[in-house]
Formats: structure tokens, sequence, C-alpha cells
């Protein structure tokens, strides 16, 4: 079983929900398992995915992440930033990435580069 958690920023959350959409039969195959903050979990949930569903990222839903990221319970991280925006947990946006790249998991910021890593899933 892989786990893939996904994370989307308000201004982002439309992309991600046609992303998942878009690779619908990867993401829904058996041996992968969703997780995700809150509120990405949630359009989730309503595009009819199962998926995990952690805190909001504001509340420490990436936070929660990066734990599990730095247990060694996340195979690969879709995190769609918005750089176009501010966010309040900004530190805890880096500690995710950071822990992504300290113990070398995946990363894809925006759906080019998550295409790519879930079609080599
Ligand atoms: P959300 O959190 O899915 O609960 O909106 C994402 C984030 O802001 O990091």
């Amino acid at each position: 079983m892989r786990t893939v958690a996904i994370i989307a920023h308000n201004g982002k959350k439309a992309e991600m929900v046609q992303f998942l959409n878009e690779n619908r039969t990867i993401l829904e195959s058996k041996d992968i398992s969703l997780i995700a903050t809150g509120t990405t979990g949630s359009k989730a949930e309503i595009a009819g995915f199962e998926v995990e569903k952690l805190l909001s990222g504001p509340l420490g839903g990436d936070a929660q992440i990066a734990s599990r990221i730095a247990e060694h319970k996340v195979d690969m991280v879709i995190f769609f930033r918005d750089p176009m925006d501010k966010h309040p947990h900004e530190p805890d946006i880096f500690m995710l990435m950071r822990l992504c790249d300290v113990h070398n998991i995946p990363l894809a910021t925006n759906p080019a580069s998550a295409k790519l890593l879930v079609e080599a899933l």
C-alpha cells in the first residue's frame, strides 16, 4: 500500500479536484491510499474519492502530514501551493517541504509535475 498526501491552498483547490478527476484511474487503484488536509480532503470526498482527512492546514494539517513524512508513512506528496497568496501557516508549509527533502519523498507542487509523479506510481 502506498500513501499519497494531497494538499491544496484555497486558490488551488479547483485545480486539485480537476487533477484528481483526470488521474482517477491511477489514484483509485487498490494499493493507493489518499490522505489530505481537512478542506482539501472534503473537496476530494465530494469528487468521490476515499480519503483520510486530517486537520485543516492552518489548524495543523500540514504539520500532521509532515509528521507522517518523518515517520515514513507517506510515499508521495502533491501540494498545490498558491504562490500568489500569503498563508498564516507558512512555517508548517516549509516544514512539510523540508521534511520531503530530508526523507527523499517525491513532492509535486503543480499539476504538471504531479502528473509525471502519479504516472510513475
Ligand atoms: P486545507 O489546508 O486543505 O484544510 O485548506 C491546506 C493548507 O492551507 O495548507
